[in-house]
Formats: structure tokens, sequence, C-alpha cells
């Protein structure tokens, strides 16, 4: 069976493996970008640029949301300064999913999938656990696989590298860049 999904993509190099997967089996697949919790604006700009580059190599439509990082703030208000990986992380995924589910129903989409978890440094579980609540909630199917399996990860570094892509050095909030010392 096959579906019109949105993939949530949060890079273009992550997508690089998740995205020709599903239209090779198939599917339907436009890419949504979820930018508000990306810092700053001009960071956004270039992954933003690169997700666009991406879908038009794919021949693919993307919607690239508002950037409104004041909402953003607000979605993990009460965890902001919880360590990476913990509950703020767990409040960002939430606000993603639920730009996605959104823009999911609002197009006319079936289901809805994510590139997350093709980081080695996600909780897929928790990202899983997320999109399937959320995906509950808006009456879209759940097209949930852990893309980082069997070499995904790598493969992703290795076509992002030879497309050109942009490959970022923090995960996207302000908080990680301090944590990552990268800016
Ligand atoms: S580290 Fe990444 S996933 Fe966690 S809150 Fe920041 S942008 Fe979101």
């Amino acid at each position: 069976m096959t579906y019109k999904i949105l993939l949530h993509v949060c890079c273009a190099p992550d997508a690089t493996v998740p995205w020709p997967i599903l239209i090779d089996e198939g599917h339907n697949v436009a890419g949504y970008f979820y930018s508000s919790n990306i810092h700053p604006r001009s960071e956004f700009s270039r992954r933003a640029d690169d997700v666009r580059a991406l879908a038009k190599i794919l021949a693919k439509d993307c919607i690239v949301d508002a950037y409104m990082p004041v909402e953003w703030l607000d979605k993990v208000r009460g965890v902001l300064l919880s360590p990476e990986g913990g509950p703020r992380c767990a409040a960002c995924f939430r606000a993603q999913m639920e730009g996605a589910a959104k823009a999911a129903v609002s197009g006319g989409f079936d289901a809805l999938s994510t590139t997350l978890s093709i980081s080695p440094h996600k909780d897929v579980g928790v990202i899983n656990a997320v999109g399937e609540q959320v995906c509950r909630g808006y009456g879209l199917k759940w097209f949930f696989r852990v893309w980082r399996k069997n070499g995904g990860f790598a493969l992703s570094v290795q076509r992002s590298a030879e497309m050109g892509l942009y490959r970022q050095r923090y995960c996207g909030c302000v908080l990680s860049i301090r944590k990552d010392g990268t800016e």
C-alpha cells in the first residue's frame, strides 16, 4: 500500500536517505521543513535553501514553514535549560511534529514521517512516541522508520557531500550552539 506522505525534514543532509527510499517504495512524498527552533535566522535561511535544493534534485514539492522563533520558545517554556537529549528536545520534537501535522492536514496528506531518526544523537523512542501521539490527534498515519539502521547515517553523510549540501555543526537551537562550542 502506498501513501501520500509529508516527510518532516530536519535538515537536507538527513533527508538524502529517507526521502529517496520512500519515493522508491512508490509513495507520493513531499518534504516539510520546520524552522523556528533554528538560531540564528541566517542559519535557518542556509538550511532552508538546501532543503529546497534537495527537493529540486528529487523533483518533489517541499513546504518551508514560517520562521517564528518566539513561538518555538513558547513551546519549550519550562524545559528550555534542560540538558540536550532531555525534556527540551522532547518538547522541540513535539513542536516540529505538530507543525508538520498541521501542514499535512491542510495539504491533504494521509501520513507523516520524519528524518529525525537518522541521527545517531537522537532518542528514537522519544521521536516515535511523540510522532505517534501527534498523528493520532490529527487523524494521520504515523510512518516511522529508524533511518540510521543499516548504515543509513553514514550513507547520508556520503550523499550530502556528493550533492554539495550544507551539513551544520550543531542541532539547531541557541542552546545547542553553546553546548557544542561551535559559535
Ligand atoms: S538541541 Fe535540537 S532537538 Fe534539542 S531543543 Fe535544540 S534544536 Fe531542538
